[in-house]
């Protein structure tokens, strides 16, 4: 990314849009759904977002490479979230995915992230009260290991919440064969683990990009003008301007922050992309405004 001549303050907006339900009418239990998505060579599908738990990152979590604190000031923290994303394949909809192995998601229930789980995590509460049972999801996609993104996809006991569903993962060093063996454990027999992002086969024509910073396994998936982009940020309404903040959970803080600046640079160059974000305030996804354009000379 470039920096933009004149030094002037980026003023990244972002917004979350399109909502069905605005933040400030319905509580945060009510999941916000962008219906009828249709893309070139993708099935019509929608998206629900729904809130697993409330939070907020204190300021003191944020350092830069220099070592220094944000100059911000955010009374009891920056608002944030634990988002979690339903993405429903349109059941009339054949399937097709170009370059990409058919498979058979008509009618598929695609979950990006599962939360904390049980008792910190809302989402299975909400779920059902959306009309979905746990054993109709059909594919949980992960973006990485942690456990406020694994921990939904296990009961108190072990066991599987989401007994028919496909397990999608990235299965590299160090935590992949331990999770593997943890949802064999569960019961999960439907395990896609795969090392190469590039190579996944994914439902619904969803791609897979590596985004490792934030942990070696951390990817994102994109499905249309959706990136689901996992823990790509924890503050929003610091990280969006200044990139260069890392949370002290981004494991290789250089490698995030270079994800980090690629891909909102990639969102601010591409009409209508929106960023799906496990931890940005609920809803949780984000349009990003265009970066100003340099003077004409
Ligand atoms: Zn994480």
């Amino acid at each position: 990314m470039t920096t933009h001549p004149h030094s002037l303050p980026c003023s990244l907006l972002a917004a979350a849009v399109g909502l069905a339900l605005s933040p400030s009418a319905a509580p945060a239990a009510e999941p916000s759904r962008y219906a009828d998505e249709t893309a070139p060579g993708l099935p019509s599908f929608e998206v629900r977002a729904y809130q697993d738990a409330p939070s907020s990152m204190p300021v003191s979590l944020f350092h830069n490479p220099d070592g220094e604190m944000p100059a911000a000031t955010a009374p009891g923290g920056f608002p944030a979230s634990c988002n979690v994303f339903l993405v429903l394949v349109k059941p009339s909809e054949p399937l097709v995915a170009p370059r990409r192995q058919p498979r058979a998601t008509p009618g598929a229930r695609i979950l990006v992230d599962t939360g904390n789980g049980l008792p910190r995590g809302a989402l299975l509460e909400r779920l059902r009260a959306d009309g979905f049972a746990p054993d109709t999801i059909t594919d949980v996609l992960l973006t990485h290991l942690h456990p406020d993104h694994i921990g939904g996809l296990f009961d108190a006991d072990g066991n599987a919440v989401f007994p028919s569903a496909t397990i999608h993962f990235r299965n590299v060093p160090p935590d992949g064969a331990a999770f593997a063996a943890r949802c064999r454990a569960a019961g999960y027999d439907q395990l896609d683990a795969f090392a190469d992002p590039a190579a996944a086969v994914l439902p619904a024509g969803f791609t897979c990009i590596a985004a490792a910073g934030h942990t070696p396994e951390h990817i994102f998936f994109r499905l249309g003008r959706f990136t689901f982009a996992g823990d790509i940020l924890h503050a929003a309404s610091l990280q969006l301007d200044h990139p260069e903040f890392c949370a002290r959970w981004d494991a290789a803080p250089a490698q995030a922050i270079a994800v980090r600046t690629a891909e909102f640079a990639r969102c601010r160059a591409t009409p209508d992309a929106l960023l799906c974000c496990a931890h940005a305030p609920f809803p949780g996804i984000l349009r990003l405004a265009p970066a100003p354009k340099p003077s004409a000379p």
